[in-house]
């Protein structure tokens, strides 16, 4: 094979995933490496370059781009990771240039989520848009006239961490009330605990020991009610935070990624609505709210080798 090929890599705390895409989404090779057996950062670089070579595809990267947590695209590192056994400040975009002799660019899991969404995905034919990714946290990238918004340091963007309620439940930021611990995966795992309903008794859910969001969805789905509430809850805590995040950017579309975003277009509807009745006037029935169109494909390399295209072209 003789094509142009950007190389995405997407770090995470147990595993690394690493794939070959072209220009248009079409993802040519995959595989993952534990990050965690990579006593320092030199080693993952070596074990992907070895695998390069080996396939025989090291002359078809034109770039790398990759996906971090913390990562600042400024500088290409990470910076204090939580998460990830290397610690301090990884200049990891540096390292693998020095490898490959080619172009690295490094950005957070969102901001190359939301790049993924615009070369690739359900923000093709938008300029204006907001990605929030609905995970274990929740990630969002800003993208204004097709260009991600960084900040002057890189870390613009974090709507997870805006308060949506006065001393609300507490973040691991080590804050109160902000949006992520209402929407995401573990803010819908809270709410079975933490929301009153007359049907919480007779809800199937409390006979778990160890609920998922996902079954909220699903137990909802098949009608039950303290299910509904707490979906109800999110959809409305989530649509309301958007509404007000429209003033900052003034976006033509929310694209809803990650797990909850899965359960589908019912989710992004409700959230619709509830953000429509609280959007300023200047905003109503302007901004759509889409489902990512990257689920079925590998999003996360996806987004990292997206990174190189935005930067070619
Ligand atoms: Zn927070």
């Amino acid at each position: 094979m003789n094509k142009k090929l950007a190389l995405g890599i997407d770090v995470g705390g147990t595993n690394s995933v690493f794939g070959l895409a072209d220009e248009d989404g079409n993802l040519y090779f995959e595989e993952s490496i534990e990050t965690i057996s990579c006593k320092v950062p030199e080693e993952l670089v070596e074990k992907i370059y070895l695998r390069m070579k080996e396939i025989g595809q090291l002359k078809n990267i034109v770039g790398i781009g990759i996906g971090a947590p913390n990562g600042n695209f400024f500088s290409g590192t990470i910076e204090f990771a939580p998460n990830l056994k290397w610690k301090g400040i990884i200049p990891l975009a540096r390292l693998f240039e020095y490898r490959f002799k080619r172009k690295a660019i490094l950005t957070n899991d969102a901001n190359a989520a939301a790049i993924g969404e615009m070369i690739y995905g359900a923000a093709k034919d938008l300029s204006d848009f907001v990605t929030i990714t609905l995970g274990t946290g929740l990630g969002s990238g800003v993208v204004v006239s097709r260009t991600l918004v960084y900040g002057h340091d890189g870390f613009a963007g974090e709507y997870g961490h805006i308060r949506v309620v006065n001393n609300g439940r507490s973040c691991g930021c080590g804050r109160n009330g902000c949006l992520e611990t209402y929407a995401s995966a573990t803010g819908v795992v809270r709410s079975i605990k933490e929301l009153d309903s007359e049907h919480k008794a007779t809800s199937k859910i409390m006979a778990l020991e160890d609920p998922h969001a996902y079954d909220v969805f699903r137990f909802s789905e098949n009608g039950d009610l303290f299910c509904r509430e707490i979906i109800e809850f999110t959809a409305k805590t989530l649509g309301e935070a958007l509404a007000d995040f429209a003033c900052f950017s003034s976006p033509k579309a929310y694209i809803l990624f990650g797990g909850i975003a899965q359960s589908g277009q019912q989710f992004a509807d409700k959230v619709k609505i509830y953000m429509e009745d609280a959007l300023l006037n200047i905003y109503k029935d302007k901004i759509e709210v889409r489902i990512s169109t990257l689920h079925d494909k590998n999003a996360a390399v996806l987004g990292a080798s997206s990174l190189v295209w935005n930067q070619l072209n």
